[in-house]
């Protein structure tokens, strides 16, 4: 039986060989551009939101497995999603990666906050030099959301 860690790489790849929600949006759709580097990852987030609401994302750019996946998952995982929901869930998410809050606490995972997929990028956070690779769309998606 496969173990954790080969379903979770499984889940990485997966979202690497397929990504979800590829594409434009053409503007006034909100747009955000975030560089990594370190590692040479490059993300474009479009967004669109109406009544608070991100109804559509898409994502183009290019890099590392890890920051081309996490972008599909993050993706996917906003999409539909009310904008409060949205920053629970980064919130949520940089937890997972070890990230504290804006005080330097470390921040407790929230129960209610659900991640799907994207408890496959867990393991990231052994290796702290991948972790901007990891979270890049999340922070290019939040200046989009601001743009909104
Ligand atoms: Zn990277």
């Amino acid at each position: 039986m496969p173990g954790l860690e080969d379903l979770y790489r499984e889940i990485i790849l997966d979202h690497h060989r397929n990504p979800r929600n590829r594409g434009e949006l053409a503007p006034p759709a909100p747009h955000a551009v975030g560089h990594n580097p370190l590692c040479g990852d490059e993300i474009d987030v479009y967004l669109q939101v109406e009544n608070d609401v991100v109804v559509d994302v898409k994502v183009g750019g290019q890099g590392c497995s890890i920051s081309q996946s996490s972008a599909s998952m993050m993706s996917q995982a906003i999409k539909g999603k009310p904008v409060t929901e949205v920053r629970a869930l980064v919130r949520r998410f940089k937890g997972l990666m070890s990230i504290p809050d804006e005080d330097g606490n470390p921040i407790e995972p929230d129960p209610e906050v659900k991640l799907g997929d994207l408890e496959a990028l867990q393991g990231v956070v052994k290796f702290p030099v991948r972790i901007k690779c990891a979270t890049l769309s999340w922070n290019t998606m939040l200046q989009a959301i601001d743009e909104s």
